[in-house]
């Protein structure tokens, strides 16, 4: 199962660090996911405090 991160909610298929904030603060208990193409006009970016394009868990039960 992929990896989202905690801080930021990227979606990270390898590793063991968010390659977007630098947190190690991942976890496999996320549900949904988006993704952001455009990240300065979406407004689901907007509303998820999101700035950079990439693939973001909707949700994170942890
Ligand atoms: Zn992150």
């Amino acid at each position: 199962m992929e990896k989202a991160c905690k801080n930021c909610r990227l979606i990270i298929a390898q590793g063991d660090v968010c390659p977007l904030c630098g947190s190690t603060a991942l976890t496999t208990k996320w549900n949904g996911h988006v993704v952001i193409l455009n990240a300065e006009k979406s407004e689901i970016a907007k509303r998820l405090g999101i700035k950079v394009n990439g693939t973001y868990a909707l949700n994170i039960n942890e």
